[in-house]
């Protein structure tokens, strides 16, 4: 599942290419993605909503998109707000396809086209195509010269490719998105500057449950799932299951520090795509190589060459390394 760096490189790469383009129309093949944000009941069909969606979603413009612990929050004009939550196999890819009855062809960019998780197209937004900031007055250039010149082409299109299908798109107002309880109740940012160690150690002192699941709760923090919450005990050399308020000052320091450098280094590295993810241009992300211990059973630890131990934990699974990592 995407976390806060996919994420968060998703939304970088939305800021660069769409914002300011406006959305002219939508094509979907799966309306259970569209749910009502006030009801949104799983495996139903909104038939009202999806209507409205549809009607209310055309003109928009693309004002700004921001990330919410794993949530795309893409602010439209009018006051709307289009929230996207990619769930397990979810991403969002700029692109040009073709739509021949049921089926999309991929026509652009390479990756998109040829890579096998790019083809599982569910919902397409068209854009429009960009007119302003032609360079020096730009007598001779037409607009396509113009579009290619800020890296973004006419007509290319805004899509969600989705293998299994659980991702969600909620249209509403931003009232309405803002006040969500799945957005409203997250805990804080772990990359945030304004999230102070003080205000770190008051969550997961009042914590008792492992400090795994700690990690990964995102009203304790938000952003953090299975993959990085592995890295990230391994890195502040922590047992997964230790309960969260058993955790010396130490402890706790070295956990502060380890979520920071290894999302950073995640987010420069462009996420991980150990099975689906790919950012915007169909690309893959850099983060799997450099894997700590999440999805390293029996390899050696990158420490001490102690091999990685994979245990289950609720309906997922630890990686760790049994000698750095004690309980
Ligand atoms: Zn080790």
């Amino acid at each position: 599942m995407p976390e806060l760096p996919e994420v968060q490189t998703i939304v970088n790469d939305l800021n660069k290419k769409v914002v300011g383009r406006r959305i002219v129309g939508v094509w979907f093949d799966w309306p259970k993605m569209l749910k009502d944000p006030l009801d949104q009941q799983k495996n139903k069909i909104a038939h009202k909503h999806v209507a409205i969606f549809e009607k209310v979603i055309k003109g928009k413009k693309i004002l700004k998109v921001v990330r919410r612990a794993k949530n795309i929050l893409i602010y439209l004009s009018g006051d709307f707000l289009l929230l996207i939550h990619l769930k397990m196999t979810g991403h969002l890819l700029i692109g040009k396809w073709k739509v021949v009855g049921k089926k999309t062809i991929p026509l652009e960019p390479k990756e998109v086209v040829e890579d096998p998780y790019n083809q599982y197209i569910h919902l397409i937004f068209y854009l429009d195509p960009v007119r302003s900031r032609s360079p020096q007055g730009g007598r001779s250039h037409s607009l396509k010269a113009r579009a290619a010149s800020n890296g973004v082409d006419d007509g290319a299109m805004l899509a969600l490719s989705d293998l299994r299908k659980f991702a969600k798109a909620l249209l509403g107002t931003k009232e309405q998105i803002e006040n969500l309880p799945e957005i409203k109740n997250l805990g804080p940012e772990p990359l945030d500057p304004s999230f102070k160690f003080a205000e770190f150690v008051k969550l997961i002192k009042s914590e008792r449950r492992k400090i795994k699941q700690v990690l990964m709760d995102p009203e304790v923090i938000a952003g953090i799932g299975n993959i990085y919450s592995d890295d990230i005990l391994w890195a502040a050399k922590i047992h997964p299951f230790k309960p969260a308020n058993k955790l010396g000052n130490q402890e706790l320091g070295s956990l502060y520090k380890a979520i920071r450098k290894v999302l950073e280094k995640a987010l420069k590295l462009r996420g991980t795509s150990y099975s689906d993810y790919r950012d915007t241009s169909g690309k893959e992300g850099g983060y799997a190589d450099y894997r700590l211990v999440y999805q390293r059973e029996d390899e050696p630890c990158r420490r001490c060459k102690t091999a990685i131990v994979r245990v289950k934990l609720g309906g997922r699974s630890a990686h760790f390394c049994p000698k750095c990592q004690k309980l």
